[in-house]
């Protein structure tokens, strides 16, 4: 069989599956592949208000009405009860010394919220990826995209009109001649096999191993009196050294936990032997162990023996990897998200018309760029897991640079925000990229801290950084409206703003 059409989207978890419909919108015809089915286990599950905002863009510049509901956890609930969700009002940090209860003080050192979304309806959330990928598949579908599943691409040939995808379904030969492609698959996907592309080395990140599952019946992680939201509706990160460990959880009765550990944790910790691993885990985390002693795990664990990947090829000719196929740092952060829709974004720009070399060239530029921040603030991180108020401080130039960039963008003033991270923001990039190599290279603390502290201060537009809040940041607009000026705005401007996007 032979299939036609402008554009083949290779991979249908939900990237694939957006950039399918982006595609359609644009008056493209396009066919889907991938070789697995739907519904799947699929990891990657906690969203941010970036990803969110990303995603109410596309909905926006793309006619697509039908993912506004998915930006947040209100009109998800109302709109597609039965599509799995988890709230996340923010992101909950409790650092622990390994073989000890978690314990803290008053001065709160050992923990760090911070939150992303003043009440539940407007707050993040995370996508039950089996039911979330299924659904965007389906949508694909009925704007007219062509979806093949269980189908495995064997070549690649490119010719100066075409891309020629041959491959198998259902047992019988299958051909795709399409006119550019579009890699959807993840690190080590399909084109990077196909095509033989290069790995390439991230900055600053330590080799890391993860091990993963879905469980039942999880305990609570206790929340202290006046916390800025309950702890548990977050993405929860117990933080410790060499690693840690996230726990989402879910609104149909699954919790998603898993660990993320350099080499010599992860050895030590054995994670390589799957569940006896995670025992080993539990062992060495009381307090964590605690709310696990009467869960079960729903699928078989996960080990990803190397988390971390990159290549440097992003595009040719006919082709381009989205960022999520052009590599993955870590969960920490949840960047994979973000990258992702961003992404998009420049793909559908780039192919509303025939791509130039330049432009491909700068979109593969842009998307390392970014992938190479993310890398190098993540690798600090790891550096810093034993030293909890470094690890604090890191995690506040990413809060800061995402809280800046949400707002910019917000107040249509995206030329604020040009990248992610704010990589290509002179200053803060390039002191972003100084303080994580200082760090992973045993800078002396107090000096990075105070680099820090002035790094952040141009963008702080969120109340970061402040000791006096002990390490609690709820959303509290007059730090917004404070800030004004940082984004060349007023505070009518960002009065205005808030009441346009609900958040008031
Ligand atoms: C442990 C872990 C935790 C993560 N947590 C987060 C998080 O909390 N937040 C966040 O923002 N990001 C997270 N990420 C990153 C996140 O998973 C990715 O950004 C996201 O899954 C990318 O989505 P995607 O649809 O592009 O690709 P995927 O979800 O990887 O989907 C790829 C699809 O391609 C198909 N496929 C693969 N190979 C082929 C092939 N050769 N031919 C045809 N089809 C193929 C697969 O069947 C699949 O359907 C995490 C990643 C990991 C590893």
């Amino acid at each position: 069989m032979e299939h036609r059409a402008e554009i083949a989207v290779v991979g249908s978890g939900f990237g694939g599956a957006l950039m399918a419909m982006v595609a359609r919108q644009m008056g493209r015809t396009v066919v889907l592949i991938d070789r697995g089915t739907h519904p799947r286990f699929a990891i990657g599950e906690s969203s941010t208000p970036l990803t969110n905002l990303f995603l109410q863009q596309l909905a926006e510049q793309f006619d697509l009405p039908q993912l506004l509901p998915f930006r947040r956890w209100g009109e998800w609930q109302r709109e597609f009860p039965a599509i799995g969700c988890g709230l996340k009002r923010g992101f909950s940090f409790f650092h622990h010394n390994l073989g000890r209860d978690f314990s803290d003080d008053e001065k709160r050192q050992r923990q760090l919220l911070v939150a992303a979304s003043p009440r539940d309806e407007v707050a993040d959330t995370h996508w039950f990826r089996a039911d979330f990928d299924q659904h965007l598949v389906g949508e694909a579908q009925r704007l007219g995209v062509e979806y093949f599943d269980r189908t495995e691409l064997t070549a690649f040939c490119e010719t100066t009109d075409a891309v020629t995808l041959r491959g198998e379904r259902e047992g019988e030969p299958v051909e795709f001649r399409v006119g550019f492609v579009v890699d959807a698959t993840g690190p080590r996907g399909c084109l990077f096999r196909l095509l033989g592309l290069a790995k390439r080395k991230l900055p600053s990140m330590p080799s890391t191993s993860g091990l993963f599952a879905h469980f039942r019946n999880v305990g609570v992680w206790p929340s202290a009196e006046g916390v800025p939201y309950p702890v548990e509706n977050a993405a929860v990160h117990h933080v410790f050294n060499g690693g840690w460990v996230w726990v989402l959880k879910f609104n149909n009765g699954i919790t998603s936990a898993g660990i993320a550990a350099n080499e010599t944790r992860a050895k030590s910790l054995r994670l390589g032997e799957g569940r006896a691993g995670w025992d080993c885990l539990l062992d060495q985390l009381p307090s964590l162990a605690k709310q696990f002693s009467g869960s079960t795990p729903v699928n078989d664990f996960v080990f990803a023996r190397t988390l971390s990947y990159s290549t440097g090829d992003v595009v040719g000719r006919r082709w381009a990897l989205l960022p999520s196929a052009v590599g993955f740092v870590d969960p920490l952060l949840s960047t994979g998200f973000p990258l992702t829709l961003l992404g998009i974004q420049r793909l559908a720009k780039l192919l509303s018309a025939w791509p130039s070399e330049t432009e491909l060239s700068a979109y593969r530029c842009k998307t390392l760029a970014e992938l190479d921040q993310v890398s190098r603030l993540v690798g600090a991180l790891y550096a810093s897991m034993d030293d909890f108020e470094l690890f604090t401080a890191l995690t506040q130039l990413y809060f800061a640079a995402v809280s800046f960039s949400e707002t910019a963008h917000r107040l249509a003033k995206p030329e604020l925000a040009g990248s992610f991270l704010l990589c290509d923001r002179t200053a803060f990039g390039q002191a972003t990229r100084e303080i994580c190599e200082a760090v992973v290279n045993g800078a002396r603390r107090n000096e990075v801290l105070a680099k820090i502290a002035a790094t952040i201060e141009p963008i702080n537009v969120a109340g970061l950084a402040d000791q006096a809040k002990r390490n609690w940041y709820p959303v509290d607009l007059d730090d917004l409206f404070g800030a004004a000026a940082k984004l060349d705005s007023t505070e009518a401007e960002i009065r205005e703003m808030l009441l346009r996007e609900q958040l008031l």
